[in-house]
């Protein structure tokens, strides 16, 4: 099949910038197509990235972008990959606004929808005083008054684990806290109050918290909650291409299945990033998508010589 490109990366998150960079640099006909929704942007920064600490997400991507300009066979383009099918040994995708390319590989580097609790006040506070990952973001609500929400076994990790962060944790649990006994112990030795009021809303001032609202009336200050999410494909491209997914619960409900080469299950389709279901953060991220370039740049070249062998 003549192709128009070597490879085609859907999303240009962390993932898949990295991964267009290699192809970049090596040479490959690349195109870049982006939705523009990476999922930490309402964050307040990156955290835990060298040499990027606290750096606004925006401008992260942007120099990423930047980068990519640089390199003749790299093409950015702002827009979906709606549908897709495996067609002579390559793909054929479809963007929204109609257009058609052809390509040897596609890398997916789509990222995922972190489905968060349906509650009101979660929304605005999202990725800054209300957060999934402590590592991401525990660093700036440190020793305020903080909780989880959660319970049973989940909820009492998550709430040993946000000690780190500040001695003052409250477990809200929601309803009953379906403690083993053990746990509670170990929840009231490390001074974790556990509060069992059903939990109507959250309350504060813009992207600040500051109590946790309960059905009865009642509320609890709180400067900063963990809350539990469960990570779905972003989107359907995945699956349309006969890619293999795999749940990775209790955080990830449908993760594209890769070997350690970032391959999935359909010849010539790699994923990498969060659609594959790794420790989700941006330094995993690029990571992955580098790898994962690397990886198929290997592969385009063997393909090269077996056409050179068969004369084609
Ligand atoms: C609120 C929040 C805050 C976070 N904060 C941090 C942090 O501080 N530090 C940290 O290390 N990690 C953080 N993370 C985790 C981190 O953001 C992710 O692990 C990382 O961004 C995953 O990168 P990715 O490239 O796989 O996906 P993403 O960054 O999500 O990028 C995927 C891209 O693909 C695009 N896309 C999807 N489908 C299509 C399609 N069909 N066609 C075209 N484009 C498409 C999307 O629009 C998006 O731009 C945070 C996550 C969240 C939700």
């Amino acid at each position: 099949m003549d192709t128009n490109w070597d490879c085609i990366v859907v999303g240009a998150g962390a993932a898949g910038l990295s991964a267009a960079l290699v192809l970049g640099r090596a040479r490959q006909r690349t195109l870049v197509v982006d939705a523009g929704e990476q999922s930490n942007r309402p964050a307040h920064g990156i955290g835990g990235l060298l040499g990027q600490d606290g750096r606004p997400a925006e401008d992260f991507y942007a120099a990423g972008r930047a980068e990519l300009a640089t390199y003749p066979s790299v093409e950015f383009r702002p827009g979906e990959i709606t549908g897709g099918e495996r067609r002579d040994g390559g793909f054929m995708l479809e963007l929204r606004d109609g257009v058609v390319e052809t390509t040897r590989r596609v890398l997916l580097a789509t990222g995922m929808d972190y489905r968060r609790p349906d509650l009101p006040g979660i929304e605005e506070r999202w990725g800054r005083s209300v957060f999934h990952c402590p590592f991401c973001h525990g660093w700036e609500v440190r020793d305020r008054q903080l909780g989880v929400l959660d319970r049973g076994a989940p909820g009492v990790r998550r709430a040993l684990l946000l000690r780190i962060w500040s001695e003052d944790v409250t477990l809200f649990t929601d309803g009953p806290a379906e403690l083993e006994p053990d746990d509670a112990e170990r929840l009231r030795a490390v001074g974790v109050e556990i509060e069992e009021r059903p939990v109507a809303g959250l309350s504060g001032t813009g992207d600040s918290l500051t109590a946790v609202r309960f059905a009865d009336g009642g509320e609890r200050s709180c400067g900063g909650l963990l809350v539990p999410v469960t990570l779905h494909q972003r989107s359907p491209l995945a699956e349309r291409l006969g890619a293999a997914l795999a749940s990775k619960l209790p955080l990830v409900a449908d993760a594209v299945e890769v070997d350690e080469g970032f391959h999935a299950s359909v010849p010539g389709l790699s994923a990498a990033g969060d659609a594959s279901g790794q420790m989700q953060s941006v330094a995993n991220a690029i990571a992955a998508g580098s790898t994962a370039a690397a990886m198929l740049v290997h592969g385009l070249a063997t393909e090269e010589s077996e056409w050179a062998l068969a004369g084609t």
